[in-house]
């Protein structure tokens, strides 16, 4: 060896000519050793869980059909829409933000009819689920009661949105990631 040793590489201090270590430290820094040879091990572990989480997670999107991303997609835009209007009562009925039934989010324009606006958020509010699964939310009602909460200007806009729009899935794996963050802002805030 090139080098001679002139510290105890346990406890810092000087070391006698030709010793490596204190022969009362060998324990403790065999010991010191072994419990950093063990927390690098548990660190290596947990890299490789996150990156095998990641690839079955990359994997799981890669098969998932644009049906489920459009469907995930509209889930995070409901809940967003009802944290919004949370203090509101049902957009198309008298039932107020104290009914204690189901709340859903009810599409002014259909799916159907306006994809374009399928996740506007001037085209969703909080609607009670009598009126928007029983009632297919209650246009007669609907219409009038947005006009007077969002204004003509928004409403007249909604309307003109007939363009037949297809989300692909690249747009819609990028909405879930910008929305999903949105919404879990939201959410830290409403606790
Ligand atoms: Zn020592
Ligand atoms: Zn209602």
């Amino acid at each position: 060896m090139g080098f001679r040793r002139t510290r105890c590489p346990h406890c810092k201090g000087k070391l006698e000519a030709g010793q490596r270590i204190h022969p009362e430290c060998i324990d403790a820094y065999a010991e010191a050793e072994g419990a950093k040879a063990e927390r690098k091990r548990l660190k290596q572990e947990r890299m490789a869980a996150r990156v095998e989480k990641a690839e079955i997670r990359r994997r799981k999107d890669a098969a998932k059909p644009r049906a489920k991303w459009l469907s995930e997609c509209q889930d995070i835009i409901n809940k967003i829409v009802r944290l919004r209007d949370k203090h509101l009562g049902c957009c198309s009925c008298d039932r107020g933000p104290g009914w204690d039934g189901q709340w859903h989010a009810s599409h002014l324009r259909s799916v159907g009819a306006a994809s374009a606006v399928r996740f506007h958020l001037w085209n969703i509010h909080k609607g009670c689920s009598i009126c928007n699964k029983h009632l297919s939310g209650n246009l007669a009602e609907y219409l009038p009661r947005i006009r007077a909460r969002i204004g003509d200007e928004k409403v007249d806009w909604l309307y003109t949105q007939n363009q037949l729009v297809k989300h692909d899935v690249e747009y819609l794996k990028k909405f879930k990631r910008v929305m999903g963050r949105r919404l879990r802002r939201i959410e830290k805030r409403n606790n």
